[in-house]
């Protein structure tokens, strides 16, 4: 559905895109990751034809964003940064005026409203001026007006920013129903928001692409193998020490006792087995053994530390 190759954005001197490469399949919901600077929102602006790249390929279906970007923006529905909504418009005509700048035509307009209007459940609001909305109202407009004129591929741009908790959950339940039937793809800083809502994720540092997978495989990705344990009344000095010799083992953490002792390991290759067998040898109960991956928080600290 949407393929980048090589694609690099220079403002002046400044590097912003540095020569990414990824793709959205058809039916994916993939969350475009990284801090503030990273690059995110150039990206989406260049697919979605608002921006000319410096250089590199951008195909979106068939088309080319150098040769066919009428085409492209009607293909593609686009929630910006910043919604760029009239305030003193009430909901029903600004969404009246999107459908037309979208060439819907006229006939069509009415059940074209409805159905966004369902979707994003604004149904309530349509005859109230913009300004009268509250941000997570105002962002499910910016959503509507995205989805006018049912585009099989949904760009949008930190579409939760800004939103308290309550409204984060309403946009990620919209986003994920859109989904079931569309192509999407949204950047967020929001890491919970993107384990919660994506297929998968690429995330972008200073304009490169430092990771690219589906949430479970870039969790594995992370450098440690790591191993929960819980183990039976053992001296904590004792244990600590004797666990470090386990072959393969880097780190022993202590997370907790109350007559048992729990523990995190971590090394770089599986020591499973060296760790049981040397529990084993020192006769200790073993209560509890895990594999344990790195949360996706410290993941993404890893890979965008400067
Ligand atoms: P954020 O999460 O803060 O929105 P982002 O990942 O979307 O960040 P971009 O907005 O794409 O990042 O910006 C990438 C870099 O390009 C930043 O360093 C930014 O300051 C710079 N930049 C963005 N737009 C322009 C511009 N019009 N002129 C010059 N530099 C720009």
């Amino acid at each position: 559905m949407i393929k980048v190759e090589g694609l690099t954005k220079y403002y002046g001197d400044f590097l912003a895109v540095d020569g990414i490469s990824f793709e959205v399949n058809k039916g994916e919901i993939v969350g475009l990751l990284g801090p503030n600077g990273a690059g995110k929102t150039t990206t989406l602006r260049i697919l979605t034809g608002y921006l000319l790249p410096s250089s590199g390929s951008v195909k979106i279906k068939d088309y080319d964003i150098y040769k066919d970007l009428r085409d492209i923006k009607k293909i593609i529905g686009y929630l910006p940064e910043t919604t760029p909504l009239y305030n003193e418009m009430l909901v029903y005509d600004y969404l009246w005026f999107v459908a037309d700048s979208k060439e819907i035509e006229e006939g069509k307009r009415l059940s074209e409203l409805k159905r966004v209007a369902e979707i994003c459940q604004i149904k309530n609001v349509m005859h109230k001026p913009v300004i009268e909305l509250s941000k997570g109202y105002k962002q499910r407009v910016g959503l509507a007006a995205a989805l006018l004129g049912d585009p099989d591929i949904l760009i949008l741009d930190e579409p939760t920013s800004g939103l308290d908790p309550n409204q984060i959950v309403e946009i990620r339940e919209i986003i994920k129903e859109i989904g079931k039937e569309k192509t999407v793809l949204f950047s967020t800083h929001i890491l919970s928001e993107a384990e919660a809502t994506c297929d998968r994720l690429v995330i972008i540092h200073k304009g490169k692409i430092v990771a690219d997978g589906k949430t479970e495989e870039l969790k594995k990705g992370g450098d440690q193998f790591m191993v929960n344990i819980e183990i039976e009344n053992t001296d904590e000095e004792m244990a600590l020490s004797e666990l470090k010799k386990v072959k393969g083992v880097e780190n022993v953490e202590l997370k907790g006792k109350n007559g048992t002792l729990k523990l995190e390991l971590s090394g770089k290759t599986d020591f499973r087995k060296n760790l049981y067998l040397h529990i084993k040898s020192k006769d200790w109960v073993l209560l509890e053994m895990a594999r344990a991956s790195e949360t996706l928080e410290e993941i993404f600290k890893k890979l965008t530390r400067e």
